[in-house]
């Protein structure tokens, strides 16, 4: 968009005042508002979809990952381990163990994804609202963040829109969790975005749910050609004109319920999830890709057969966007050096995992060596150029490739708990969130349960 016109100035309503406003219900904005109201904080947790869980829950990615190890211990402990044992003591969730000799876990495509944590997205909304109301946490959904006003470095509201119209909430801290730093660039604070050379971005991806899957089938084919992402199978389609799609693997994750997959297959190179007719162009592109796709694996794919569509995201699966340039920026070299920090609020369990913009079916960092765990540095969060806005969750100030371990979503849980903790130090004691005493955060988030280096 190049050219522009002056928006008039108005008056806008303004709404009660919050020690704190959390921007965007997903995995970190969720364990923000609860560590915050934990603080006795008052909190307002707006959210721009119908429900809370964010990816989890309105994009249908209903499998958290990277805070449990294979054997089921944690790394991520604190809201990430309370929230998954309540889920799954609730029926909503489940924590799988692999048996002895298993090869092939229902659970996950393979068995490295035994340590995820599946769970049904009504359910967990649901979930979510009774929480946010038991913790005392304010929410608003269907409410987009728009703007913040700004006095000097300050964030001193934030703007608001929803069916009332737009409105101003004066905020003493402020908390980013919208995975696209929203707020911080709204406000102008630098940030990167895409690869350095070109800009580009790692696809995007619409999630399906199909149930009448066939588990049994499908195992047998999995174990007997060992084949847990269908390669040989779909580069037979491929050969025949009957693969619909431009990725080569079938990703498909057990949820909840047996016969119930989450399909993380569809891949559309070349979107933007920053930009609103990009973002419209990937819904349909998706749905397009979707419809193509189970109908392929009804015919082709063994379990498949009598799979139907059982419920399609409402919210595009956005891997990348911008990234925050931070008080400090995590980088490969780091991870490598197995270099180690003093103001480490959670870890990763994670892998690499960021395919390549223009070759969705490649990970440019498939085979490289990295340490089992990935520390996540509270500095990280902390955006240049304003004093009381952290940035918890994917949008954090790290090298591109780092995003792969720590985008999914039980770290941006851990990074989301320290947030809303390091928000009480900023709204009690009005400093800046580059000022936080992180040794009196990494105390308070141990007392609340937290696992700061990955030894429960
Ligand atoms: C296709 C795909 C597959 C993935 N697979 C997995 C997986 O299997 N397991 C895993 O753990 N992770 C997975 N991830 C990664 C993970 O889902 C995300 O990186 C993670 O959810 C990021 O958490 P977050 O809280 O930062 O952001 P999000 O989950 O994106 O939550 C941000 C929330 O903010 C809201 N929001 C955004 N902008 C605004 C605004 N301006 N105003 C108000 N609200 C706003 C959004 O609606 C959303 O609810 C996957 C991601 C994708 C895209």
């Amino acid at each position: 968009m190049t050219e522009h016109i002056r928006y008039p100035t108005q008056d806008l309503p303004l709404l009660p005042s919050r020690s704190v406003v959390v921007c965007g219900g997903g995995p970190a904005g969720c364990s923000a508002a609860i560590a915050a109201a934990r603080q006795g904080l008052n909190v307002l947790l707006v959210e721009g979809q119908g429900q809370l869980g964010g990816m989890g829950t309105s994009g249908l990615v209903s499998h958290w990952l990277g805070g449990r190890r294979k054997d089921g211990t944690w790394v991520v402990g604190g809201i990430f381990r309370e929230v998954s044992m309540e889920a799954a003591e609730q029926g909503i969730a489940l924590l799988p163990v692999v048996s002895p000799g298993q090869k092939y876990t229902p659970h996950g495509w393979y068995l490295g994804l035994i340590h995820g944590v599946p769970f049904d997205p009504f359910g967990m909304a649901a979930y979510l609202d009774r929480k946010m109301a038991s913790e005392q946490v304010d929410v608003l959904l269907h409410t987009h963040v728009v703007d913040a006003v700004r006095v000097e470095g300050r964030i001193t509201h934030v703007i608001l829109y929803n069916k009332g119209g737009l409105q101003a909430v004066p905020a003493q801290a402020v908390i980013d969790a919208t995975g696209d730093a929203d707020v911080a660039a709204r406000f102008g604070c630098p940030f990167d975005k895409g690869r350095d050379d070109d800009g580009a971005m790692t696809p995007v991806t619409l999630e399906v749910h199909v149930d009448g899957v066939d588990q049994e089938a499908l195992a047998s084919y999995i174990d007997a050609n060992d084949s847990p992402r269908f390669r040989a199978l779909i580069a037979d389609l491929r050969e025949r004109g009957e693969w619909p799609l431009p990725v080569d693997i079938l990703i498909s994750v057990q949820l909840t319920e047996p016969g119930t997959m989450m399909l993380n297959t569809t891949r559309l190179c070349g979107y933007d999830g920053t930009d609103g007719a990009s973002v419209t162009r990937g819904m349909v592109e998706g749905r397009a890709e979707i419809e193509a796709l189970v109908t392929c694996l009804r015919q082709h794919v063994p379990g498949f057969s009598a799979a139907r569509i059982k419920t399609v995201a409402s919210l595009l699966g956005v891997r990348e966007t911008r990234r925050i340039r931070g008080e400090y920026r995590l980088t490969v070299a780091d991870l490598m050096r197995e270099n180690t920090f003093p103001d480490v609020v959670g870890v990763s369990c994670y892998g690499w995992d960021l395919p390549d913009p223009k070759k969705p079916s490649h990970q440019p960092m498939h085979g490289k060596a990295k340490p089992a765990l990935t520390p996540i540095p509270y500095r990280i969060m902390v955006p240049l150029g304003v004093d009381n806005l952290v940035c918890p969750g994917r949008a954090v100030s790290v090298e591109r490739d780092v995003m792969g371990p720590l985008r999914v979503m039980a770290p941006c849980m851990a990074m989301g708990e320290a947030a809303g903790i390091a928000a009480g130090q900023v709204a009690r004691d009005e400093l800046p969130f580059c000022q936080v005493d992180t040794d009196a955060l990494r105390t308070e988030l141990s007392r609340h349960g937290a696992i700061l280096d990955g030894v429960p």
